[in-house]
């Protein structure tokens, strides 16, 4: 599904449109937004869904580090909790 880039050969605009049959766009049917004039003329191809950005392998190890240091402290501060608790169960039936 691409986006092509068109300059109007009268006014000089550039635009882009999306072409091809399952849009009803046909190339020779596009036309200038800004005065109307068929025929533009087609630069350039333009990627119709931005790539997504490759995490290399050095930045996913990093992250996974991270992740994995964030899942080791929450089961420090949920084990903390934990023994909170039993200690104040502990009090409230007085020991
Ligand atoms: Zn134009």
């Amino acid at each position: 599904m691409p986006i092509y880039e068109y300059r109007c050969p009268r006014c000089e605009a550039r635009f882009e449109e999306l072409v091809g049959s399952h849009v009803g766009v046909e190339e020779s049917s596009v036309r200038c937004p800004q005065c109307g004039e068929g025929g533009a003329e087609r630069l350039s191809t333009t990627s119709y869904a931005p790539i997504p950005r490759q995490q290399t392998a050095n930045q996913k190890r990093l992250s996974e580090q991270k992740r994995g240091t964030d899942r080791g402290g929450a089961r420090e501060r949920f084990g903390k909790q934990r023994a909170a608790e039993k200690a104040r169960s502990k009090r409230a039936r007085g020991g």
